[in-house]
């Protein structure tokens, strides 16, 4: 079986729907469809959750009237038998009347995450109406029921496995099986979420559970490209990705790709393919644990890092000290993205100020800290054999005006990071593009 997830844009609209569905047709085999909210729905929630919070009723109470209007056009846009829209209409008024009842209750974290799974909600039971009325054969495998989240806040990939393959076997002989993105419980049964793009992962999850043929994560653009096309002019697709490369560039900021999404297909080795709805038959990118081809390949940048030095004299000769200062990330569950270090000095960076008072208050104990925010990592990914020479003269050519805080090399043969501040973004993208890609 293959896992086709479809983003926001690519179920965008009544005409984009319909699209989506001539291209699930092409399947020969049964297929798990995954679809994320419209696109803008998402978005919209989370500006309703904040006007709650505000306890901005009255905005609150327009913004879901808006978005009901645009629900209603949709739906109107989409079927054209009266029993259809009349079931679709019910189910409207059924998430409009459940949106506009936190309108009047205490609102907290929890009501907020039960807010934004709305939206892959209605788009899954509107896409699965629109087949139904075209005669195919498919059914919602609600993603409520599988998805789940362990007591870290990390998919479960065993409850997930066991529950998916109930919810298989409960429905089985339709061709289509239509799921939500995004949205789980977590360990408590409360509904979650899996961060903000998070219908990738979940097509992830889905195909490495099942292990399934292909995961085929269908967007707005034709794959991976080398350099981010939303701040560079000219950027090119890449045809083929190992799993390592595509994870460091999701990682580290290439948009088209949750963050974490790689790694259960990695895990369970489930080849990917990034495909364009729009131009269903554009090569894409495919990923698989082959690595291909050599030199660099892709840039990708990670804003909001915020990075932490620690200068000690009693670092010197010492063994243990690094230890002790990775214990108080580990204390405040906080990752560390990049390291670097001198004899006398640490330098590492997170992408979260969650914990950062505390982190700095534990980590005066072993010498002077200094912080400095609005950093970017700027991670460079191909095959960077320790064997060749050049890689990093290429990547410092290019960055010759660039202040650079940070260097990483040498950490795997796919990737060189540099942490630059964020102003300067922008001009490192260009000069990579230029000095890398020729562009
Ligand atoms: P979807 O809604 O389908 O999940 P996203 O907006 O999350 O789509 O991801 C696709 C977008 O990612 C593209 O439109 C593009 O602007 C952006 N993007 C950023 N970096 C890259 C990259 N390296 N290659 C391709 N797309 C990228
Ligand atoms: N709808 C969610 C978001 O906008 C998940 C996704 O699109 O992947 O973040
Ligand atoms: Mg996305």
């Amino acid at each position: 079986m293959k896992v086709l997830k479809f983003g926001g844009t690519s179920v965008g609209s009544a005409e984009r729907m319909k699209s989506v569905a001539s291209l699930i047709k092409k399947n020969a085999e049964p297929v798990i469809v995954v679809l994320s909210a419209m696109s803008g729905t998402t978005n919209s929630l989370v500006e309703l959750a904040t006007n709650l919070y505000a306890k901005n009723h009255a905005k609150a109470n327009e913004l879901i009237s808006s978005l009901e209007n645009k629900y209603k056009q949709e739906i109107k846009n989409l079927y054209t038998t009266e029993s259809i829209l009349n079931k679709a209409a019910n189910l409207l008024k059924y998430h409009f009347d459940y949106l506009r009842a936190f309108t009047q209750d205490m609102f907290t974290v929890n009501e907020e995450k039960a807010i934004l799974a709305q939206g892959e909600l209605l788009s899954t039971a509107m896409f699965q109406f629109y087949l139904e009325e075209q005669k195919e054969s498919s059914v919602l495998l609600p993603a409520l029921n599988f998805m789940r989240l362990d007591e870290n806040e990390e998919p479960d990939l065993n409850y997930i496995e066991t529950h998916l393959k109930q919810e298989l076997d409960k429905n089985k002989g339709f061709n289509f099986y239509i799921t939500q993105g995004f949205i789980c419980r977590n360990i408590f049964g409360e509904i979650d979420n899996l961060k903000r793009g998070g219908s990738d992962y979940t097509a992830s999850l889905i195909g490495a559970a099942i292990q399934a043929k292909e995961i085929q994560i269908w967007t707005d653009i034709d794959g991976m490209h080398n350099n981010d096309p939303r701040v560079v002019d000219k950027t090119h697709p890449i045809e083929q990705l190992s799993f390592d490369e595509a994870a460091e560039l999701a990682y580290f900021g290439a948009k088209i790709l949750h963050p974490t999404c790689i790694l259960p297909a990695q895990k369970r080795n489930v080849p990917v393919k990034l495909l364009n709805t729009m131009q269903p038959d554009a090569k894409g990118t495919l990923i698989t644990k082959d690595f291909a081809g050599s030199g660099i390949k892709a840039v990708a940048a990670k804003d909001g890092i915020t990075s932490i030095s620690i200068k000690s004299g009693r670092m010197l000769l010492a063994y243990g000290f690094l230890r002790s200062v990775f214990e108080v990330f580990e204390r405040h569950k906080t990752p560390i993205d990049m390291i670097t270090t001198s004899e006398v000095a640490v330098s590492l960076t997170i992408d979260t100020d969650k914990h950062l008072k505390e982190i700095i208050e534990e980590l005066g104990e072993f010498g002077q800290v200094s912080v400095d925010r609005d950093q970017t990592i700027i991670c460079i990914v191909g095959n960077v054999s320790f064997d060749k020479s050049g890689y990093a003269q290429k990547v410092f050519n290019a960055l010759s005006e660039i202040p650079v805080r940070m260097i990483s090399y040498g950490g795997s043969e796919n990737n060189v990071s540099v942490l630059i501040k964020s102003e300067y973004k922008k001009q490192a993208l260009q000069a990579l593009n230029k000095g890398l890609f020729n562009y």
